[in-house]
């Protein structure tokens, strides 16, 4: 009998991992450092914990993330399906009650008599056993300094921060109202709008908060989508207004008119009892996160279950260190997955698990597999992990920038995204029609 895959980590990009090797009939030692050693971000012990955002971000046809699911529910995504299991109201969002989330899933891989659960920190990678790295942007410190050896690369990482959450009847009603942006979607989201005084007053407050510790923020390395709101405002008065308090679309309904700025108000669970800053990230300390936050029409007596924090993400250099099916290029029993391997976001975690466990599987049986089409959203994200320029290389979210251009230009950009969408299913489903044959699904 083959030895089992050995897949590290059983976040997002892990859990999957594991379970395509097991639906393919292949053994898998799936190692989890939680409870025993935990992460600055986690806060329990499931598999899959989303540590900020419970959104995994837009499910309307036709867009780069909608794209990138919909290849995954192709391909047999289990956490995607558990996704669709536990999915709460937000608009075109596909977002979820994140603790029903990863208790289905710990408990759905618990249950598969294939995969044996082992609850400890690995410091050590063997180098001849099947091996999916999917320690994540918080890869514990020793195992950071092992997978550094291993490809002989000094340790890479840059600052990401989180946003807070609040309770919902904690939120003063007569205050905020509910819409969606240009009343496209349900109108799933709270809004909190701001008066120009407000904001003025917001801004100030923020731009002169302490923040967690005394560094020099010039010099920090941040992943530029993910940018904590009191760096964003530190670029200018109104950049804020044009970033996460952007009122355009969003009519209060008291005046019929957008507000100056508005902060937005994501569901959390299925019990909506709480809800999410969207957008608002920061890395104050949290008594000063208390003090502005509570600024905002709406949350002046607001009870927060999670403040904003920022936190390191480790990664490898893709480009330098991969091949197309996620294998190391100095060792072909060595896959990374998940952020780690160069992607950024949920989906797109789930995204490289799922293909490093599909090649992981194609490994033990002997099956030579080639990566998903370049068209597809799969083969694009991998496409830039592996061939981005390895100089300047940071990881990426799932965009039409990441897809080949078409070979006839179109100029309105809705049918040219559409378009793109059609061609890369096609050449999706192809590939997944040459794969899935060849092994057991
Ligand atoms: C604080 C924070 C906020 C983020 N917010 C968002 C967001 O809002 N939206 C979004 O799309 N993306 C977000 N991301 C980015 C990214 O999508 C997530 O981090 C995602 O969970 C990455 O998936 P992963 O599987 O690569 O890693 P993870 O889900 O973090 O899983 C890695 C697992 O490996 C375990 N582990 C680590 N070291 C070891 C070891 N030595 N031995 C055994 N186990 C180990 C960890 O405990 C963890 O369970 C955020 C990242 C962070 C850190």
């Amino acid at each position: 009998m083959n030895a089992p895959v050995r897949v590290i980590g059983a976040g997002l990009a892990g859990s999957e991992a594991a379970w395509q090797c097991a639906r393919r009939g292949i053994r898998v030692e799936l190692c989890e450092m939680r409870p025993a050693r935990s992460t600055a971000a986690h806060q329990t012990d499931y598999f899959a914990e989303l540590v900020c955002s419970n959104s995994l971000k837009s499910d309307r046809e036709n867009t780069a993330p909608w794209l990138l699911k919909e290849e995954l529910r192709r391909a047999g995504s289990v956490l995607i399906e558990i996704a669709h299991a536990c999915a709460v109201p937000a608009g075109h969002a596909l977002a979820v009650d994140r603790t029903a989330f990863s208790r289905k899933v710990t408990a759905t891989l618990s249950q598969e008599p294939l995969v044996t659960v082992i609850r400890e920190e690995v410091t050590r990678i063997g180098e001849d056993q099947i091996t999916i790295i999917a320690t994540g942007p918080l890869t514990s410190e020793r195992l950071s300094q092992e997978i550094a050896r291993l490809t002989g690369s000094a340790q890479l990482y840059f600052y990401d921060s989180i946003s807070p959450i609040v309770e919902a009847d904690s939120i003063d009603t007569s205050k905020v109202y509910r819409a969606a942006r240009y009343q496209r979607g349900t109108a799933d989201y709270i809004n909190c709008p701001l008066s120009r005084e407000a904001y003025e007053r917001f801004y100030d407050a923020l731009v002169a908060a302490q923040s967690v510790e005394k560094k020099d923020w010039e010099k920090l390395n941040y992943f530029e989508s993910c940018l904590p709101i009191e760096e964003i405002a530190r670029r200018g008065r109104d950049t804020l207004r044009f970033g996460p308090m952007k009122p355009v679309g969003l009519k209060d309904p008291r005046t019929g008119q957008p507000p100056y700025a508005v902060v937005q108000l994501r569901q959390e669970n299925l019990r909506a009892d709480s809800y999410n800053l969207v957008g608002f990230q920061n890395h104050l300390r949290f008594g000063e996160q208390e003090r502005i936050l509570r600024l905002i029409p709406g949350l002046e007596n607001a009870r927060f279950l999670r403040y904003g924090q920022m936190h390191r993400n480790t990664y490898i250099n893709g480009p330098l260190l991969l091949r197309q099916t996620l294998e190391t290029k100095s060792n072909a029993q060595i896959f990374f997955a998940g952020q780690i391997c160069g992607v950024e976001g949920y989906v797109e975690s789930i995204a490289t698990g799922l293909l490093a466990g599909m090649h992981a599987a194609c490994r033990v049986e002997g099956i030579r597999s080639e990566g998903p089409p370049r068209a597809s959203a799969l083969g694009s994200l991998v496409h830039y992990v592996t061939q981005a320029d390895a100089r300047n290389f940071q990881p990426a979210n799932i965009t039409f920038d990441l897809l080949p251009a078409l070979s006839v230009p179109v100029r309105d950009r809705e049918q040219r995204h559409r378009l793109q969408c059609r061609s890369a299913l096609e050449e999706f489903d192809r590939w997944l029609e040459e794969l899935n044959p060849a092994m057991r699904t």
